[in-house]
């Protein structure tokens, strides 16, 4: 049995078909996918600090999800004999914030379908209940009450990439979306700087008025009250000016 968290509904069990081009391919969201951007981008929930705990709880899922897998499959450990661990990245210049893990990973199509679709419990009910609630005004407290797990990223995000080397696959692949786009798109990750040796790094490219996020003080001090939680290291470091 696995450990409670983990999301299975988007893993593919099918080997990674990752033939095909390199060239960046174009998605449209599922359409519940779409409402849900269009509420996070748009709302008015001012929480928006949340979506640190959403992302480093789903790299400490990744890392677990691997831990596990790997007592039974420890090829899966092969290729990249790298730590177990979590790392914040913020440069408060460009208002970026990197948060990589060394975990699962994803495969092409396990972007599409963990990113590009709902099946997720917290998700699914928080859409359930915006339905059911007929007061608009409480959609944002909605927000906080459910969880909206890795969209939350756009609470803060004008553009996110997923950059992305399952051991299932011998590519890297990016997942790149955009707050108010309809559409995402995935490639194949070519800069060689950017090739990890596994797991997902995640690259925010915060809204002006969130940049303030991207301030390493800031950072550490909402990572010291999750990290609790957490039970693999996660470093922040900052960009040196
Ligand atoms: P949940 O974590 O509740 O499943 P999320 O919206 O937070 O929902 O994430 C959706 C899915 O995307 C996860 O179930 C997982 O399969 C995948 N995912 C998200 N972040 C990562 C990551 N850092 N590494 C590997 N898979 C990830
Ligand atoms: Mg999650």
């Amino acid at each position: 049995r696995f450990p409670a968290g983990f999301g299975l509904r988007c893993e593919s069990t099918a080997a990674a078909s990752d033939s095909g081009s390199a060239a960046s391919e174009k998605y449209e969201y599922q359409a519940e996918v779409s409402r849900l951007m269009d509420l996070i981008v748009n709302s008015l929930y001012s929480n928006k600090e949340v979506f640190l705990r959403e992302l480093i709880s789903n790299a400490s899922d990744a890392l677990d999800k691997l831990r596990f897998l790997s007592v039974t499959q420890p090829e899966l450990l092969k290729d990249a004999a790298v730590d177990f661990d979590i790392r914040i990245q913020a440069d408060k210049d460009n208002g970026i914030i990197t948060i990589t893990d060394t975990g699962i990973g994803m495969t092409r199509q396990e972007l599409v379908d963990c990113l590009g679709t709902i099946a997720q419990s917290g998700t699914a009910k928080f859409l359930k209940a915006l339905k059911d609630s007929k007061d608009s005004g409480s959609d944002s407290n909605l927000i906080g009450q459910f969880g909206v797990g890795f969209y939350s990223a756009f609470l803060v995000s004008e553009k996110v990439e997923v950059s992305t080397k399952s051991p299932k696959s011998d590519k890297q692949y990016v997942w790149e979306g955009e707050a108010n786009s309809s559409s995402y798109s995935i490639r194949e990750e070519t800069d060689p700087e950017k090739l990890i040796p596994r797991g997902t790094r995640l690259t925010l490219y915060l809204k002006n008025d969130e940049k303030g996020f991207a301030h390493p003080e800031r950072i550490q001090k909402l990572v010291k009250n999750y990290s609790q939680f957490v039970s693999f290291p996660i470093y922040t470091w900052q960009e040196k000016g």
